[in-house]
């Protein structure tokens, strides 16, 4: 089912139909992982599902519970691989405007491999 806001032509979008590349980490049948081109962190990686969500919104109000539990699955295979699992690190996903969301496409940022510093952002 799609989501009548959902933009097709978003770059993560190009991504999953293997239009443009990425850095792949890791894929299952519902997710991709790679690494974010701009990274924050020196650990800094993106986890999105395969499927067409705008955003947190739309997935938890969308998303089948199989996909939903494969988001959470990879979030956490993210951290084994990248080795963000030993020292600790920060989960991230912005929404709308208020959220300064720039991809219209469901994403978590995992950032990590050293410290992130306090969650007050101003
Ligand atoms: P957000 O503001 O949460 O929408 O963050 C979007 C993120 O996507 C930013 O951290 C960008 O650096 C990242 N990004 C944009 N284009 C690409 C790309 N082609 N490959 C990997 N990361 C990207």
């Amino acid at each position: 089912m799609k989501h009548s806001l959902y933009d097709p032509n978003n770059i993560f979008a190009k991504i999953i139909r293997g239009e443009i590349p990425c850095n792949k980490l890791d894929e299952c049948p519902h997710t991709l992982t790679f690494l974010d081109i701009n990274p924050q962190a020196p650990i800094h990686v993106l986890i999105i599902p395969k499927g067409s969500y705008v955003d947190m919104n739309d997935f938890s109000s969308r998303a089948s519970i199989e996909e939903q539990a494969a988001f959470i699955a990879a979030i956490g295979r993210a951290a084994k691989l990248t080795g963000a699992f030993e020292g600790g690190y920060r989960i991230i996903s912005n929404v709308g405007g208020f959220g300064h969301q720039e991809v219209p496409h469901l994403h978590a940022h995992l950032l990590g491999g050293e410290s992130i510093g306090p969650i007050r952002l101003r």
